[in-house]
């Protein structure tokens, strides 16, 4: 296809979301009025298979018990667009779930926006005979770490291996036959109109560690006892003293939280409990991080004579945009849309999204948005900014699709990139690897 048949096109694609725009926009409200937790999106699904099915499109449901998926175009799959369907609690937000807490603080709803609105420019302005293969529109449950009880359940129940969406889809195979994924995510108070395409996130493992001591009378017994908690504060302390040997470049991030400190206050806490989890830039990293931090947390242990029980659960892995696709997504800002920025430079976010596995085995990108005011989590995120916050990105990652799916050349640099990263083995080696549980006994 000639350049001047694909701006032909990407100009009907945009014209077919335009039509369209007060539909999307009213999707993703009534998305954000009934928030959903990861794995219980049952109304949210509902609502992404209604679009599909009312674009012509047939829609595969519960791909990772909830979720859903559908495919556009002729021949076997090259692009595939993901969006998240999950809330977060913050019950502090003024559009929390009530009974749930649950609310729409990190602006997925706007990605079901995104996803649906590049179905719509596809669909409506008819592109498949001029499109080199099919894309896939998948809404994937659960982006959010939390909830865990409910999670392990799940994985008691054998529905769900991993605690993310997109880890669960990469393990069943979903991106198997694709070459490349694109999602797009609300910026964090990001209320202008700016686009950050280019950048990297943190990785991490999730730590679950439990002190046992003994319990005795506090006030006319306490040598009777072995102190859990105390053994957990020095736990937590010798980990803060690990900070000074954390690199600047490796963004370590350890943010332990107590989750159990004893349960009467007369009683020598005989079981203390924390939450952890250990975040940097690189796997190599989080690893050297994680086994000083679990020295730490032993020497707690150590000190009063407890036992300690650490398990480490596979967080998210670090996302790496690719140049390739950030190149056509930019270009695309700047067709779609002539007042809005490319962010500068290539930020390091210390964060984390499970959207950074599906990078460690495919070509990606996850460019944050503009149109939303507050941080995301916070109770101040809202959007300010429909027009940016729902149809811009559409339009780009509708035209990005059309760029990527008409360029021989472009679709080359994409699967030579592919086939650097992780095939579905590998990567499920590497998170399998990351699973340990190690108990240290210094009781008598
Ligand atoms: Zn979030
Ligand atoms: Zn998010």
């Amino acid at each position: 296809m000639s350049a001047t048949d694909a701006t032909a096109l990407k100009r009907r694609v945009c014209a077919a979301i335009d039509e369209r725009r007060d539909d999307l926009v009213a999707l993703a409200e009534s998305i954000a009025a009934e928030p959903e937790l990861g794995f219980k999106e049952v109304e949210t699904t509902r609502k992404v298979v209604d679009a599909f099915e009312g674009l012509g499109l047939d829609a595969e449901t519960e791909i990772v018990v909830t979720g859903a998926r559908a495919r556009y175009g002729d021949g076997p799959a090259v692009g595939a667009v993901l969006g998240e369907l999950d809330a977060l609690v913050n019950p502090e937000h003024p559009d929390a779930d009530p009974e749930t807490g649950a609310c729409h603080a990190c602006g997925h709803h706007a990605q079901i926006a995104n996803l649906v609105g590049a179905a719509v420019g596809l669909v409506g302005a008819d592109a498949a005979d001029e499109l080199g293969g099919a894309v896939e529109f998948v809404a994937v449950p659960a982006e959010e770490y939390l909830d865990l009880d409910y999670r392990r359940g799940l994985v008691e129940a054998g529905e769900i291996e991993f605690f993310g969406g997109k880890q669960e889809l990469i393990r069943r195979g979903y991106l198997d036959d694709v070459d490349f994924a694109t999602m797009i995510h609300a910026g964090s108070d990001v209320p202008h109109r700016e686009i950050t395409s280019d950048f990297s996130t943190n990785g991490f493992v999730g730590k679950s560690v439990t002190y046992r001591g003994r319990e005795a009378h506090a006030g006319a017994a306490p040598e009777e006892g072995v102190n859990a908690l105390n053994a957990a504060t020095l736990g937590l302390n010798a980990v803060h003293a690990q900070r000074e040997t954390f690199r600047d470049e490796d963004a370590v991030r350890v943010h332990p939280i107590l989750t159990r400190g004893g349960d009467g206050v007369n009683v020598v806490p005989s079981e203390a409990r924390l939450e952890a989890y250990v975040r940097a830039r690189t796997v190599e990293a989080v690893l050297d991080a994680n086994e000083k931090v679990d020295r730490a947390l032993e020497s707690g242990a150590m000190a009063v004579g407890a036992d300690v029980a650490i398990e480490d659960h596979p967080g998210y892995l670090p996302l790496r945009t690719d140049p390739t696709i950030v190149d056509a997504h930019d270009e695309n800002v700047a067709f779609v849309a002539d007042d809005v920025t490319i962010t500068e430079g290539r930020p390091h976010l210390a964060g984390s999204t499970d959207m950074g596995d599906v990078t460690q085995v495919l070509p990606g990108i996850h460019p944050w948005v503009g149109g939303f005011e507050g941080s995301v989590h916070s109770r101040e995120f809202r959007v300010v900014d429909e027009e940016m916050a729902y149809v811009v990105p559409a339009k780009v990652t509708a035209c990005t699709l059309v760029d990527l799916l008409t360029d021989d050349a472009k679709l080359a640099a994409i699967r030579e990139a592919r086939d650097a990263k992780l095939s579905t083995d590998e990567y499920l080696d590497r998170v399998r690897s990351m699973r340990t549980d190690s108990t240290a006994t210094y009781s008598d």
